[in-house]
């Protein structure tokens, strides 16, 4: 099936009926934080914030060079503490019963106002151990020299999924997908699995409608019913109409 793809800014399109009883499941990536000021993966060019990802975001990376990983991630916080959510975070955090999973590491929606947000991909402020059990706990700090863990003096990580590991809640997400009437993906490329592959498995389901927002057509496009282009903190202030009762 070739999606419809349609251009334009907010206002111009038919807003998405949420009526009562309805599951909607929203998927956001960098996109949506973009005009937050946060840069996405791609803007870089294939270097994320000048640096290789097999550096910065691989369990080898981390192994090889820890002192680079925490260098990297305690820069990003220190910019994540510079940053305000946008209208796109705080028109989500309106829709009632909302299944909102993000791969985004930053806490932007939570400062919208959206709760029970799902990081699929971890959150950029925590911080666990990569040798003992102990629960991600929420961590601001900045690390110049990679920190110990008090309990088994294993070296601490930030709490994020690198590439070659798997991403987080995966049951309840496949569980939420496959009780959701509308799927909706907003300002992620469709290129990093398995988030990319969600909108396929809804297609082999045949059940929900499965629309996409940002600026240009994802890699996934073909999966979707419709793309809508434009900015995310343009067009998800009118995305949705919410019928109460
Ligand atoms: P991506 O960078 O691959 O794609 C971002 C997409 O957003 C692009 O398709 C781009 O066209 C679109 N976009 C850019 N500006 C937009 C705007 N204003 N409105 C709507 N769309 C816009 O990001 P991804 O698909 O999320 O995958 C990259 C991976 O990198 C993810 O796993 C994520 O965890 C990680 N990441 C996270 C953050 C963050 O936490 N904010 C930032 C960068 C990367």
């Amino acid at each position: 099936m070739v999606p419809l793809t349609k251009i334009g800014p907010g206002g111009e399109f038919e807003p998405l009926q949420v009526r009562a009883g309805m599951r909607v499941f929203v998927l956001t990536g960098a996109g949506i934080s973009a005009e937050s000021g946060v840069a996405t993966f791609r803007d870089a060019g294939g270097l994320w914030e000048q640096h290789r990802i097999e550096d910065v975001a691989t369990p080898e990376g981390f192994a090889r060079d820890p002192r680079l990983v925490w260098r990297f991630y305690s820069e990003r916080r220190r910019r994540l503490a510079e940053v305000q959510p946008n209208p796109a975070h705080r028109a989500l955090a309106q829709v009632p019963g909302l299944f909102l999973c993000t791969q985004n590491v930053d806490d932007l929606h939570e400062r919208a106002g959206s709760r029970d947000v799902v990081h699929m991909h971890g959150e950029l402020l925590k911080t666990r151990c990569s040798g003992c059990d102990l629960d991600p706990w929420y961590d601001e700090s900045v690390y110049p020299e990679p920190p110990v863990c008090r309990n088994c003096m294993a070296l601490l990580r930030p709490h994020v999924v690198w590439f070659g590991e798997v991403p987080f809640h995966l049951p309840r997400i496949f569980e939420a997908l496959e009780e959701c009437d509308l799927f909706v993906t907003v300002g992620s490329s469709g290129a990093v699995h398995p988030a990319a592959g969600f909108v396929s498995h809804l297609r082999h389901l045949g059940r929900a409608r499965c629309v996409y927002v940002g600026l240009e057509r994802p890699e996934n496009a073909h999966a979707f019913d419709e793309c809508r282009l434009g900015k995310a903190g343009e067009l998800l202030p009118t995305l949705f109409r919410i019928h109460a009762g």
